[in-house]
């Protein structure tokens, strides 16, 4: 059996199993301080013996000191070294990446990708993260990728700010629910009609994601998930927003749904354990 934490910027869950059919989840355990909250997570594995745990964590993360990195917003956590934390706690190997790498490994393995060895996971909702994987490896490179963070060319007439607080309009600061309801000077992005302007405008904005994407690594799919990509219809309008933007230029990944639903950041951390592909520090 393995051990897997979901390490959530609001919310931890632990798992415990081999896989989708077996994992046991802990209730969730809020995000408060690191003491408090380890102390959580290390109550729920005790009893329990695991073989290699994993964690799949909010970021941005230190990967090769194995800790949490100094911009996190979450300031009790700057510099928490937790791969060490995790490891002397449950006396196994701890692997560590960041969630959506792990969710992107969940997904190779038990969903969408797999038999796939080259591929993007994008996950839309408060913010946007993604993973690659290319060569049956995740990408990690300097630190690992930011794919959020990328720059797109605006929709005509969008004169909103964005909401990043590190770049203003990067994608996320354009494109993530927040970003969205901000625009439109609502609570939640949600509330909006489906034939609001906002869905086409948000769609352009991940269609010109999947030609950068697609220009840069040539992925054979892009699985999104999370629930601004997961909305009725967005999909669609997300390939019909590519294939205009490439121009028949690169072939553009087949687009389709992640399949682990909200299961994607345990089974992520599972998978993590269970192959030991992360990156964090050895
Ligand atoms: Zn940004």
């Amino acid at each position: 059996m393995y051990g897997a934490i979901e390490a959530g910027g609001t919310k931890f869950i632990c798992g415990y199993g081999s896989g989708p059919s077996d994992i046991q989840v802990s209730t969730s355990i809020p995000t408060t301080t690191p003491k408090e909250t380890m102390r959580r997570v290390i109550e729920f594995f005790e009893g329990r013996k695991v073989k290699a745990t994993g964690i799949a964590c909010f970021g941005p993360l230190e990967l090769s000191k194995g800790r949490i990195g100094k911009l996190t917003p979450k300031l009790e956590w700057r510099g928490f070294p937790i791969q060490d934390a995790v490891e002397q706690a449950l006396g196994c190997p701890v692997s560590l990446d960041t969630d959506v790498n792990g969710a992107a490994l969940g997904e190779h393995l038990w969903g969408a990708a797999q038999q796939k060895d080259h591929f993007v996971y994008v996950t839309v909702g408060t913010g946007i993260g993604g993973g690659a994987m290319i060569h049956g490896q995740l990408v990690h490179g300097l630190l690992h990728p930011e794919i959020g963070h990328m720059r797109v060319r605006r929709f005509a007439g969008d004169s909103f700010a964005g909401n990043c607080p590190v770049h203003g309009d990067c994608l996320e600061g354009l494109a993530a629910g927040p970003a969205i309801a901000e625009r439109w000077g609502v609570a939640k992005a949600e509330e909006l009609s489906a034939n609001h302007l906002a869905w086409p405008m948000t769609a352009h904005y991940l269609g010109q994601m999947a030609v950068n994407l697609a220009c840069a690594y040539s992925p054979e799919l892009l699985i999104l998930g999370g629930g601004i990509a997961l909305r009725p219809g967005m999909i669609d309008m997300i390939r019909q927003s590519a294939k205009q933007e490439m121009n028949g230029y690169a072939p553009l990944p087949k687009i389709v749904k992640a399949k682990l639903g909200s299961r994607a950041g345990v089974l992520g951390a599972l998978a993590l354990a269970k192959f030991r592909k992360a990156s964090g520090k050895r």
